[in-house]
């Protein structure tokens, strides 16, 4: 572990004010120098200490609450691994400095020990100790850029991974791509009593109600898409939007951006498309209509459901106190 390593580590550990979100507490070296060394996997390979993280079809193996990692020994190299990084914590089977590598099982599924289960990201990110959640994390989103990104978009080759598997590179005419990621912004939109605004989507069941959000466009910076998204699927005017945190969401490839505006009006008006109904919420509302089962809002280990009891001020399972902003 480098000290700068150490430094971001402690940086992000101490974020506000959304605390640490579910998907974002990954805390591997991803090593940026040393995954670009050109005999990169010969090397891994040749260390029993370097581990396997498995992907099939986005899932991993998975047995008492933690993930499988393999020894390096046990695995057949594929043509087309992935280094994430280096650990930069001790566990009970790992030392700090382990080199993890992604490798990824295209078609089958191989066979697992009889108490281990492919477990899925969603189901397992709020479980998983940081370390393996963020390696997890990174697997899916790195796993997912290069499952869509195949071809040169400027001449149309199939291109070939380098540099440890984060650039993509074209044969006929040398471009390099880098993987992508989407920004999103999802926001909760208060008026003048601190109500919270929340809209149910046409694609959801009735009584399921959600923060505002959208994807960022071309040449727009995150406010002003706050401000367009929530004047779009609401009809609310909102100002003053301030940044509270972010979590990758690599489903498949988001990173979402949470804010929090202010309504300048307090009329809204639902887009009928992608919101089917847009309303305001008191604490007291949301908690009598969540206990009695009228609504449902985001799971765990999403960013809205952070948002949501950002703006509460504490768990929604327990009741709305007075002494709460
Ligand atoms: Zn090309």
């Amino acid at each position: 572990m480098t000290q700068a390593v150490g430094m971001q580590a402690a940086a992000i550990a101490s974020l506000p004010p959304l605390g640490s979100l579910p998907l974002a507490r990954g805390t591997a070296d991803r090593g940026s120098t040393f995954r670009i060394t050109p005999d990169l996997f010969d090397q891994l390979w040749d260390q029993p200490e370097t581990r396997i993280l498995h992907l099939a079809r986005r899932r991993s193996p998975f047995r008492n609450g933690r993930l499988v990692l393999s020894p390096v020994a046990e695995v057949e190299r594929p043509e087309n691994p992935v280094y994430l990084g280096s650990t930069v914590e001790t566990t009970a089977d790992m030392p700090a400095g382990t080199h993890i590598v992604l490798v990824e099982h295209e078609d089958v599924q191989p066979a697992l020990a009889a108490d281990e289960d492919w477990i899925g990201l969603r189901d397992a990110a709020s479980d998983l100790p940081a370390q393996e959640s963020g390696l997890f994390v990174e697997a899916v989103a790195i796993s997912n850029w290069h499952a869509t990104h195949t071809h040169c978009p400027r001449c149309g080759q199939p291109t070939e991974p380098i540099d440890g598997g984060w650039v993509r590179r074209c044969p006929a005419d040398e471009s390099l791509h880098y993987p992508r990621t989407d920004p999103a912004i999802i926001v909760t939109v208060t008026d003048e009593e601190d109500r919270l605004l929340l809209g149910s989507s046409a694609a959801w069941p009735q009584n399921r109600f959600s923060t505002l959000a959208g994807f960022v466009e071309p040449g727009e910076s995150l406010e002003a898409a706050v401000v367009r998204e929530v004047e779009e699927e609401s009809g609310i005017v909102v100002h003053s939007p301030t940044y509270l945190g972010s979590q990758p969401w690599p489903f498949p490839a988001s990173l979402m951006l949470g804010f929090t505006a202010k309504a300048a009006h307090a009329r809204p008006v639902p887009d009928g498309v992608e919101i089917r109904d847009v309303r305001w919420f008191s604490r007291e509302e949301l908690f009598a209509g969540l206990k009695e089962e009228r609504l449902s809002v985001a799971s765990g280990a999403s960013i809205a459901r952070a948002l949501i009891e950002h703006w509460y001020g504490g768990p929604l399972e327990e009741e709305p106190s007075a002494g709460r902003p």
